[in-house]
């Protein structure tokens, strides 16, 4: 993919604050972020979407996800933290190259991630039902 920033960041074609790298996964900082200290951790290889992903990587990406969640949390002191992965246009994905959020939070920082509203009477056992009936294991 070579138009894709994120395979030019693992490359080395474009700069970035790394925080982590292993062989399959990097892990570097949001050049916008939400809070200081927010980070991005991506599988090296491009997919675009969480569907997309080789079960290894996608593990490798995850694990690598904690560790760097534990290093932002000890060294910033923060009182919390979002991991958050957008999927498609539809779901914020500016990127399409699969990327998981590590944000830090601070008690208090007015920082909006979503507003859940509940289902109506037994819509929620619908589509229960309706995503049952797809769900491959
Ligand atoms: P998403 O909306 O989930 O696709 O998020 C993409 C993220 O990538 C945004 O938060 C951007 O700020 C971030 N981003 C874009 N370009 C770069 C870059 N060159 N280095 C670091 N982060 C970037
Ligand atoms: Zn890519």
């Amino acid at each position: 993919m070579e138009s894709c920033i994120f395979c030019r960041i693992v490359k080395g074609e474009i700069p970035s604050a790394k925080l982590y790298e292993d062989e399959a996964v990097l892990s570097f900082l949001d050049i916008n972020p939400i809070n200081p200290g927010h980070a991005l951790v991506i599988p090296k290889k491009h997919y675009p979407t969480i569907l997309d992903v080789d079960e290894e990587d996608l593990k490798k990406t995850i694990l690598a996800t904690k560790m760097v969640s534990r290093a932002i949390k000890d060294a910033l002191g923060c009182d919390g933290i979002n991991i958050l992965q957008n999927n498609f246009e539809a779901a914020g994905q500016l990127i399409h190259h699969f990327h998981i959020h590590v944000i830090p939070r601070m008690e208090g920082d007015g920082i909006k991630v979503w507003g859940g509203k509940p289902y109506k009477e037994g819509v929620m056992q619908e589509v229960q039902k309706k995503i049952l009936s797809a769900m491959v294991k």
